[in-house]
């Protein structure tokens, strides 16, 4: 809801500069186009905040910011083996104490031990390659010609028809370069991908939330004693998971968003469902702490 409340609007679009460069979601070399917009922040659709002419380029085949990065950063990889790591070191340390106990024990030791040792495994997938080396295989456009119109360009290189600067990457062509084979371009990742990721994510999550809350209840029942941390934690645990399965591409996406930037998300754009589970599973570790109490 917050997210219609307010916003920004982008008028008088127009197009300033053009340039050749590397686009990652197309994986390829491709023409980038710079926008100019005068951006205005608005609150219930009423323009308040003119924030002024703001730049921004754009894939001329795909749309997207030619440099957004698509494939999945190594910290992302390194903080999904870390919590499948915490997870997996939690039920090796649950004692097992009654015979009934050991296939269900085993079984949640084994599984997240091998979404630990997977997750392990993705780490040591080669890393995207730099963006740097990619751009020194991007060539300038001609000199004389505007790629945009066909008009002559000035001496300046800029068009006089249809007023756009022509511009280059700030990296240096290097003709002849080849990218070695260890240095293969950054693939496109489809939705598809994304959706495993936040599946992979969602039940991890899951299973360590309920494997928590099952051995505060069978620690209570059967020893009577529970780690109050652990039974207010673990709901909390297992309803984020399943908000993450039920939008796996969007929590995927918000996760690898916040590893590579640091920031948090702020709490209205989540998506719906995400915030009704995080309350839901605040509200469900609180009442199993408290039943667990009495
Ligand atoms: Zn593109
Ligand atoms: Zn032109």
């Amino acid at each position: 809801m917050l997210v219609i409340l307010y916003g920004l609007y982008r008028w008088a679009a127009r197009r300033v500069a053009y340039r050749n460069d590397y686009c990652l979601s197309c994986a390829d070399v491709r023409l980038a186009i710079q926008v100019r917009t005068f951006d205005v922040g608005h609150v219930f659709c009423v323009p308040l905040l003119p924030l002024g002419y703001r730049q921004r380029w754009f894939c001329s085949d795909c749309g997207s910011n030619p440099h957004q990065r698509v494939e999945t950063s190594q910290r992302f990889k390194r903080f999904a083996a870390f919590i499948f790591a915490v997870g997996a070191i939690f039920f090796w340390l649950i004692p097992i104490e009654r015979p009934e106990d050991v296939p269900i024990a085993w079984g949640l030791r084994l599984v997240v031990t091998a979404m630990f040792l997977g997750a392990l495994a993705w780490c040591r997938t080669a890393p995207p390659t730099s963006l740097k080396e990619l751009l020194t295989t991007v060539p300038p456009l001609p000199r004389d010609a505007c790629a945009l119109c066909g008009g002559a360009l000035d001496e300046r290189a800029f068009c006089g028809a249809c007023k756009a600067s022509r511009l280059e990457v700030d990296v240096p062509f290097q003709p002849g370069r080849q990218l070695t084979s260890s240095s293969r371009p950054a693939k496109q990742v489809s939705a598809a991908h994304e959706r495993e990721k936040g599946y992979l994510l969602g039940s991890g999550l899951f299973v360590i939330g309920v494997g928590m809350t099952i051995h505060s209840w069978h620690t209570a029942l059967q020893h009577g004693y529970y780690y109050p941390s652990l039974s207010a934690f673990g709901p909390t645990l297992a309803c984020l998971g399943l908000a993450a399965l039920l939008e796996p591409v969007q929590f995927y996406r918000r996760m690898a968003h916040t590893a590579r930037t640091g920031r948090r998300e702020p709490w209205g754009t989540l998506p719906r469902s995400q915030r009704i589970l995080t309350i839901i599973g605040i509200a469900a570790g609180l009442v199993n702490y408290i039943l667990l109490r009495a």
